[in-house]
């Protein structure tokens, strides 16, 4: 078969599809998998890995003490010689068990509905669908690939951040399945990087009406500095700093000895990341006597555009042989595609599903395009 007709053939043969692809989706939404929740989340990745498993994929669980295990699923190709492509995603959502009671899975007006369909197990199930695909067509693949399905994405990956890299590493590409952007699905070819700083400003106790001149207020100089930091704002260049906690003092007498505030960081390239870094980390006191004391940073660096300009006008060009018009966008939160871009390994996100209401009761999916999704991701995986 010519190569032209890879892209269209593998969407004509996914949607047929379409009614397998729900009828797989509906038991992993209703597999609860919060984050927090080990054993509930061990349920769904133990269905995850029968359905790998039952495409004849290698498959391997890899166990979390207090997390539900992470998955990662092999399926080499034959020459020796290929290099790898990483697919990553998560399994775990951010609703608690029982939410599901109350938003159950249920398909309404071409939208299935339910929690982490669209945050991410439409997107997973598009994927096992593309491997599907890609077998039935017997399309030859240069590249073995590696599937990272994991269990912490919603709480900060600090279990599976190490093998999300170690599997980066050795990958030529990756290719992220959060969900898209916006009815049209747009891809996600950049992504701020996200931090968190904690100021917490010592001053000095004492009686606002007898000795005020003995004390020294942990209040206004935290609203000092915190004024500081909002010039820092860019929005040109999509630096975005917000102290959105702040707490001090005890009682409206007494010169408050003690404040603190939590500071949301964001920066779209990594050199203003090490910037508002570094200004962070050297603010100085402006009233006498108080004492400042800072901790932390970023922990996500941007996904900047060029780690994603390729393999996005390759998507593109394989969407155009399918009839359909791909766009990108800039995505304000960090995703694992962050941590992967960071190591210079090109990443594309967004590959995942169409919906909307992430994170919200309204969460859902457009079950017409999962077919188209599942046929991109698969084309990527060939055209690689
Ligand atoms: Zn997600």
């Amino acid at each position: 078969m010519p190569d032209a007709n890879v892209p269209r053939t593998l969407l004509q043969l996914l949607k047929l599809r379409l009614p397998a692809m729900l009828s797989t989706l509906r038991p992993l939404v209703e597999a609860e998998s919060p984050s927090l929740e080990k054993i509930p989340a061990d349920r769904c990745c133990g269905l995850l890995a029968t359905e790998w498993r039952k495409r004849g994929l290698r498959v391997e669980r890899i166990s979390q003490k207090h997390r539900g295990d992470h998955l990662r699923v092999t399926w080499p190709q034959k020459s020796r010689s290929a290099g790898q492509l990483l697919v990553l995603g998560h399994y775990d959502t951010v609703y608690a068990t029982g939410t599901l009671a109350k938003m159950p899975f249920r398909v309404s007006s071409a939208k299935v509905y339910g929690p982490g369909t669209f945050d991410m197990k439409a997107g997973i199930v598009q994927a096992l669908f593309a491997v599907e695909a890609l077998q039935r067509l017997k399309a030859p693949l240069r590249h073995h690939i590696v599937f990272l399905w994991t269990s912490d994405e919603e709480i900060g990956s600090q279990t599976s951040r190490k093998l999300i890299e170690s599997e980066a590493r050795r990958s030529e590409a990756v290719f992220v399945l959060e969900p898209a952007l916006g009815p049209r699905g747009l891809l996600k070819t950049s992504r701020k990087g996200v931090g968190e700083a904690e100021i917490i400003v010592h001053g000095h106790a004492s009686h606002a009406g007898l000795a005020p001149e003995e004390g020294v207020n942990a209040v206004h100089e935290l609203a000092a500095q915190i004024s500081r930091l909002h010039e820092w704002n860019d929005p040109r260049r999509g630096i975005s700093v917000n102290a959105d906690v702040v707490e001090g003092g005890t009682r409206v007498n007494v010169i408050a000895e003690r404040a603190r505030a939590l500071v949301d960081l964001r920066a779209l390239y990594a050199n203003d990341m090490c910037r508002i870094e570094r200004r962070l980390h050297s603010l100085r006191p402006s009233v006498r006597g108080a004492r400042l004391e800072i901790h932390g940073g970023f922990n996500r660096a941007p996904m900047e555009r060029k780690m994603s300009a390729a393999l996005f006008d390759r998507a593109k060009s394989l969407a155009a042989q399918m009839g359909y018009a791909l766009g990108e966008c800039t995505a304000g939160g960090g995703s694992d595609g962050n941590l992967t871009a960071a190591l210079g390994i090109p990443t594309l996100d967004g590959l995942g599903a169409v919906g909307d209401g992430a994170h919200s009761p309204r969460e859902h999916i457009q079950i017409n395009a999962m077919p188209l999704r599942s046929a991109l991701l698969a084309a990527l995986l060939a055209a690689s």
